[in-house]
């Protein structure tokens, strides 16, 4: 940490912090300018109480961080992209992926038929969730259980790894035997003892990014699974609620576009809650390759209209088949190599 002082301190002013600094368990070093002077604090933070607090001497200007406070998820720790590997699936290191499925496990019919026809459109990956946070309290609420286990049929018959989101720590241990990726959702992106729990869990995690962190906020959470143990992260933007009303939640790009320069995890979008409108997940979805997104995730469903849950904006399967279709040139163009292209040259 830096300690900036106000302009002209006196050599008291300057004596204090430094013995304050060395309080906390510090090692200060002064250099002095003939108006400013500035500390630096040496030491171990996470085991000693915050500098942050000596803001409060009224010598003091500012206490600045000299590191990030995300370090193992940063390009500065680790150069190269982190990749990671599901089910014979790659994801990051210049693959293109889509996660397709429905909001929610609502039988085994509508899943199957959803997963059958995502994966022969290019889905790489199955989603579907069988806890459902949902906003009231009073609408569907997923089947539990019984949707884990409609999940793992459908991989079992498809062949297809399963990702579905944990809302309580107490229904990891049954979600373990039955998805392959664990998906922390927006409302839960800032609930820290399950993202410990989830960085203990053995699974790689799908971290969306909460709907009112900031972004440093977003790569703490991915920072704390990290240094918890858990190297196989991927980061997913999903639109953050501001002023505007006109779509369910704002998609920050720029958020995208800095997760790739500032951290080496994965990055993936999902156009489907950030629009919260099916029309809309084709150009959001093409401007997030642009972005420089690694993947996508989006909301597909046997019969949208009647669907539990998220019906506005989930697509119907010829939809999404016209999805991957149109995005194909834009992943090529973004220079990625599209995640189903190896699954149909497979098949041929
Ligand atoms: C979901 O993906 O099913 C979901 C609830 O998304 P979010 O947490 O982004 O709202
Ligand atoms: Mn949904």
């Amino acid at each position: 940490m830096i300690i900036v002082l106000k302009p002209h301190p006196t050599d008291q002013d300057v004596r204090t912090v430094e013995e304050d600094v060395r309080k906390l368990g510090y090692t200060p070093h002064t250099i002095r300018g003939v108006v400013r002077t500035v500390i630096a604090a040496v030491g171990d933070e996470t085991s000693h109480q915050s500098l942050e607090v000596l803001e409060s001497l009224p010598c003091v200007d500012r206490v600045i961080p000299i590191q990030r406070r995300y370090k193992l998820v940063s390009r500065q720790a680790q150069q190269d992209e982190t990749t990671i590997t599901v089910g014979g699936v790659t994801i990051g290191g210049g693959e293109f992926h889509v996660i397709a499925g429905p909001c929610a496990v609502e039988d085994y019919e509508q899943t199957i038929q959803t997963a059958r026809s995502v994966a022969a459109a290019g889905a790489t990956l199955f989603r579907g969730g069988a806890f459902k946070p949902r906003t009231s309290p009073y609408d569907f609420q997923g089947l539990g259980e019984q949707g884990l286990r409609i999940l793992n049929q459908v991989k079992a018959e498809t062949g297809l790894s399963v990702v579905s989101e944990v809302v309580r720590e107490i229904d990891l241990g049954v979600m373990v035997g039955a998805v392959d990726i664990v998906q922390i959702g927006a409302r839960n992106a800032m609930n820290y003892s399950l993202l410990e729990a989830v960085a203990r869990c053995g699974k790689p995690v799908f971290l969306k990014r909460g709907m009112a962190a900031t972004v440093e906020e977003w790569f703490l959470a991915a920072e704390y699974i990290v240094k918890n143990g858990n190297p196989a992260v991927i980061l997913c933007e999903r639109g953050i609620r501001t002023f505007e009303t006109a779509t369910r939640n704002t998609l920050d790009l720029s958020a995208v576009a800095l997760a790739k320069q500032e951290t080496n995890l994965p990055v993936f979008v999902d156009p489907s809650h950030a629009s919260g409108r099916r029309d809309l997940v084709a150009p959001l979805s093409k401007a997030a390759i642009a972005a420089g997104a690694d993947g996508l995730m989006v909301e597909v469903h046997v019969e949208p209209d009647l669907a539990h849950s998220d019906s506005a904006q989930q697509l119907s399967l010829e939809q999404f088949h016209e999805l991957i279709v149109e995005i194909e040139p834009f992943v090529k163009t973004c220079g990625k190599r599209p995640g189903w292209a190896a699954r149909t040259a497979g098949k041929e």
